[in-house]
């Protein structure tokens, strides 16, 4: 199963992607997660994203594209996958396909998941996350247990440098610019299908199976 989700930051296609690869058995590769461990270690790709990201700019296309060849040829990639936040620009488009065309592969689905931008500033603005266990808190919808703390592992929760209101601003021009144009690439080959990023979590599972499989 291979499947790449498209959405604007914050419309929930990290929870999605987490459900489908349970459901399918397959790797969920999220390159926002792969760069701020990077950032996290100082590596050297880690040092250069810092900035664009702080910013909310897309780090450029030729390090992503490298950073996600070299974890697509990785063994557990090799039947199947699920992109997260990647491809985000036409020339990451571009490296997808010649990817899947080198090995011989297509793509599954092109799931969108839409919700819109009032939604999304308010998800973001108020998500908080733990840097230990990664776990996900909505100040109010899904408040920890003890005010700024991680229910799991008792960790304080912080707030994601780019989760700040300007910054957040500029996620999403920059999705309007360089991402959603993939939609009508991947809509012309018929390719796209559709998902609203607000369902309860308690139906996703069961919405994603519908819609993967076209009875959506
Ligand atoms: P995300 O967690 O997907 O919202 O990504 C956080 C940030 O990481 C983005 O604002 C970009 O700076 C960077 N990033 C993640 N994925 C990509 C990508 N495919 N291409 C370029 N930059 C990316």
């Amino acid at each position: 199963m291979r499947v790449v989700l498209l959405g604007p930051p914050g419309s929930g296609k990290g929870t999605c992607a987490k459900i489908i690869g349970g459901l399918y058995g397959v790797p969920v590769i999220t390159t926002g997660d792969m760069l701020r461990a990077a950032v996290a270690r100082a590596t050297p790709l880690g040092r250069t994203a810092k900035g664009y990201m702080d910013r909310g700019e897309l780090v450029p296309d030729d390090l992503v594209n490298s950073l996600v060849a070299e974890r697509l040829a990785e063994p557990d990639a090799a039947n199947g996958f699920i992109l997260d936040g990647y491809p985000r620009s036409p020339k990451q488009a571009e490296a997808l396909e010649k990817h899947l065309q080198k090995t011989g592969k297509r793509l599954d689905h092109v799931l969108h998941v839409e919700l819109e931008d009032e939604a999304i500033i308010d998800r973001l603005s108020k998500r908080r996350s733990c840097p230990r266990c990664g776990a996900i808190y909505h100040l109010e919808n899904k408040p920890p247990r003890t005010n700024g703390m991680c229910d799991t592992c008792a960790t304080a929760l912080v707030q994601r440098d780019d989760d700040r209101p300007e910054v957040i601003r500029r996620r999403l021009e920059v999705y309007r610019e360089k991402t959603r144009p993939l939609l009508s690439f991947y809509e012309r080959r018929g390719e796209i299908k559709t998902i609203r990023g607000d369902l309860p979590l308690d139906e996703l599972p069961a919405a994603l199976r519908r819609v993967l499989n076209g009875r959506g």
